[in-house]
Parts: structure tokens; sequence; C-alpha cells
């Protein structure tokens, strides 16, 4: 059987550092067996999905020359590529499941599992469905249908026993079934659920071996029960190790660009960023640490990938990165780096914003210098303000980044209406309000404007100078943070 391999994202943001990581590692052991590698689109969070996103997720993988043998853009003969454009198929397989007693009807009100959940938290328990609904005779089902009552679809899970399966990297894993859920399969909207269209998606497609992240081992036993109920043959799993922060906590936006365009962005070269990410958990018989990605591919023994948490450290990635930079021609240099700078949108923005500000061509350069380079050191002095406390700037930066993370078009004038309206919610003055964020951005305390320089160097570079600058002002602790999350959905929800 040919081996064939896939990558799913979801495509509910930006492009993400770990989406990377497993579809460099799906791809090159498809490539190496002579198989296939297939991207899948998961949008079954319709809410929360954006075609931009699948786009911007589509664009950063092929930056890294993450191609794909079948996907939604190039379709293939096991398509469509898109949750949303394969309903029916779920619709039909969770009617089986129905039918064979996998999965069954539940009528219960947001109210009873709420009291549910409650209770159970009460008693220290873990909230799960109770299972109050696999009581109701096939009779009162069609009844309460009959009359148009809102339901769920449900997975059954046995209430005794463990679920055991084979992860290729870890070994034999036990589950109790007592800790799973009865997973909703389907929503009352009609909407199928990720482990529904995971699974059937899975065996439809011929996927043999399931590379993905650990945060996934423990939806392994409502998968593997999918499977057991229709009788398929389960695949190979492998979950790849979370990348950690160098302080070992799991690699999360908030500590580490996680974002694939900032490493685009900040010039990291796409081949030293996949080399990089090959040695997250993988290391190359002979210990060499710079190798291309066929020599990846020529190399790579799945069984060889290690459980334990890989850190990925930027200064580690910089090394690599300047290894990578040495080795090019003067000419090739020449030429990635005027690609790199000239960016062709990027540029006619910078001009348009630099031109009224000119009266020679060499005052050209110290203008954009934060723009195309790195931001001038800064430090807490540089941050002050005579009308705003040091809590205000802390809160402004995280306030902004929020603002900029939930923006859903990255134009400079609607950046602006969602920045002036943050300030606005909070009781700051605009101009008090984007002080602290034009220095954390610049460096400097006059630049060019301030919302066209934010669309100029996009939402990850953004992030991780304020972020950079809450560091200097020495951090949000998770205690504050906490409290910032509440006051920010409480002034976001009025
Ligand atoms: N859509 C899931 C994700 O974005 C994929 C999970 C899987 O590979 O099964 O992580």
């Amino acid at each position: 059987m040919s081996v064939r391999t896939r990558v799913a994202p979801s495509p509910t943001g930006t492009p993400h550092l770990g989406t990377a990581y497993i579809a460099l590692f799906n791809k090159a052991y498809a490539e190496q067996q002579g198989g296939d590698f297939i991207l899948r689109i998961e949008d079954s969070d319709a809410a929360r999905s954006s075609k931009q996103s699948e786009t911007d997720i589509l664009d950063a993988l092929k930056w890294l020359d993450l191609s794909w043998d079948e996907g939604p853009d190039i379709g293939g003969s096991y398509g469509p590529y898109r949750i949303s454009e394969r309903l029916r198929i779920y619709e039909a397989h969770a009617n089986e499941l129905i039918q064979s007693g996998g999965a069954f009807r539940c009528f219960c009100s947001q109210e009873r599992l709420d009291d549910l959940r409650r209770e159970q938290q009460r008693r220290s328990e873990t909230p799960k469905y109770d299972g109050h609904c696999l009581a109701l005779s096939a009779s009162e089902i069609q009844r309460r249908m009959d009359a148009g009552e809102s339901h769920v679809v449900r997975l059954r899970v046995p209430e005794t026993g463990d679920c055991t399966f084979t992860d290729q990297i870890r070994g034999e894993i036990s589950i109790p079934w007592q800790q799973i859920d009865m997973q909703v399969l389907v929503k009352s909207d009609g909407f199928p659920t990720y482990h529904l269209c995971a699974t059937v998606d899975d065996h439809l497609m011929g996927i043999t071996h399931i590379l993905r992240g650990e945060e996934w081992i423990s939806s392994c036993p409502k998968h593997v029960l999918i499977y057991d109920y229709f009788g398929w043959q389960f695949q190979e799993l492998f979950h790849l190790p979370l990348l950690r922060n160098t302080d070992q906590s799991k690699m999360s936006k908030r500590k580490n660009p996680t974002g694939i365009n900032y490493y685009r962005d900040r010039g990291y070269l796409p081949e030293a960023l996949l080399n990089y990410l090959a040695t997250m958990g993988w290391s190359m018989p002979d210990e060499r640490e710079q190798f291309s990605y066929a020599q990846f591919t020529e190399n790579l023994d799945l069984i060889r990938i290690s459980p334990r948490g890989p850190v990925f450290d930027i200064e580690k990635l910089d090394w690599l990165n300047g290894c990578y930079i040495r080795d090019l021609s003067n000419d090739e240099f020449q030429t990635r780096v005027v690609s790199w700078a000239g960016n062709s949108e990027r540029v006619e923005k910078i001009v348009s914003m630099l031109q009224e500000r000119t009266e020679r061509f060499d005052q050209v350069l110290p203008q954009v210098e934060y723009l195309l380079g790195d931001r001038k050191p800064i430090d807490k002095e540089d941050l002050a303000h005579t009308s705003l406390s040091e809590e205000d700037v802390l809160k402004i930066l995280d306030f902004a980044t929020r603002t900029l993370e939930s923006a859903s078009t990255w134009r400079s004038d609607e950046i602006g209406v969602a920045l002036r309206q943050t300030a606005e919610i909070c009781g700051y003055k605009v101009r008090d309000f984007v002080a602290p964020l034009f220095v954390a951005l610049s460096g400097r305390k006059v630049a060019l404007p301030l919302f066209d320089s934010i669309e100029v160097l996009g939402l990850e570079l953004t992030r991780a100078r304020f972020r950079s600058a809450i560091e200097i002002l020495g951090g949000i602790s998770n205690k504050k943070l906490k409290k910032l999350d509440k006051e920010w959905t409480t002034l976001t929800q009025t």
C-alpha cells in the first residue's frame, strides 16, 4: 500500500510554526517512501475559519517550499479537501453510526448540561456527559425529532475498561474509557465536529500514517472508537512532541514568535528554518546540525523521533541562519536581500509614507530603518509617559496586541479605527494610548505614522515588538494576565 500522509490545518489565524513543523515531517516521510503528501483544510469551526487565513497558510507553506501532492488549490482524486465542502459525507457517516449504535441523539438542554457540569465540578470530577439520552426509546427519539426538537449527535463511549492503542514514538498507551467524554459529533446546527470529520477523512483519503502534534493523543480513544464502529483499519500513529520555549513551557505567542511570517519578515531563510524545525525531536545519525531538506528526507527515521519536548531556541536558529547566509555566493546573497527588502507591496506602502517627509535622499534610510531592520534598543525610561503609569503602559501594550489579533483586515485605516476604539473603551485619550505603542514599535518618539507602520510591519513583527516592550517593563505575571483577560472580556462584550 502506498504511503499517504497529511497535514490538516484549521484556517483560524495566522500561519503557525507548528503547522510547518508537522507538514515538514509528513511531507518528508511521504517523499522518502515514494508516497503522497496531502493538504487538507479543517474548517469545521465555521465561525472562526476564514478564507484569508487559509490563503495565508498555503502561502506560508509555499514560502517554505512545503508543497503538497493533493490539496484544495490543486485538487486530487480524494477531494474535496475542505471540510466545508464535504458536509454530505459526514452526514451520511453520522447516520450510519447512529444506526449501528455507535452514536446517539442527545436532546439535553444547555441548562441541564450546565447543571451537570457544575455538580461534577463540585464533586471534583472531570466534567463529562452522563449518558442521559442513551436511555431514550426509539419511539421517544422519533417523537422528539418529529417535533423538531433541537439535538446533537454524540459518540457512544464504553463505561468501563481501557482504550489501548500504539503511538509509534511512545509505545502502547492506555486511557480508561471513564476519562473519555461522549463527544458531540454533530452539533445542533447540523455541523460536524473535528473528531467526526478527521476520522472519516483520514479513512476516505486513504491516509496510512498520521503524524501530528502530541496534543491530540488524548483524542485518540474517540478516534479508535469511531474506527472500530465502522470496522476500519486504524492508521499508524506518530505524535510529534510539542515545541517548547527556552523555559520548557509550551511554545506560545506570548513568549515566542510562533507565526511563520514573523520569520519570513525578519529575513530568515526558508531552508534554514526548515532545517531547524527538522532538528526538533529528531537528529541526523551523525548529529550534524546543518543539513538540506534532501538529506533530511534521505535520513529520516520516524522511530528515532524523541517524545521529549524540543526547545525552539531563536538564538540557535539565528546561528543556523547565519551559517546558511554565509554559504550563499555574493550574487545569491544580493538577490535574496533585495527580494526580501523589496517585497513590492511593502515598498509601495513605505514610499507613500516617505515621499512627503523627505527633502533629500539621504534622509530615506534613517526614516525607514525600523521598518526594514530591527528596532533600536529601548529601555524603561523610553516607555515612560507623563500621564500614564507603568501599569497603564503594560495594559495599553497588551490591549493593543489583542485588538490587532482580532483585526479582520490589515489596512492602516481599519487598524486606526480599531485602536482608537480600544483607547476609548478603556478610557484613555487616543494621544496617550498611542504614545507607548509608537516607542515600542519604532524605538523612537518621532517616526512615520503609527497605523501605517503597523500595516507595513504586519501582525507578527508588531506583536513581537509590543511583547518585547512588555518584557522591558518586567512582563505581565499570570495573575495580572488573568485580570487583564477579565477586563478585556468585559470591555469588549459591552
Ligand atoms: N485541524 C487540526 C489542527 O489544526 C489537525 C489535527 C490532526 O492532525 O488530526 O491541529
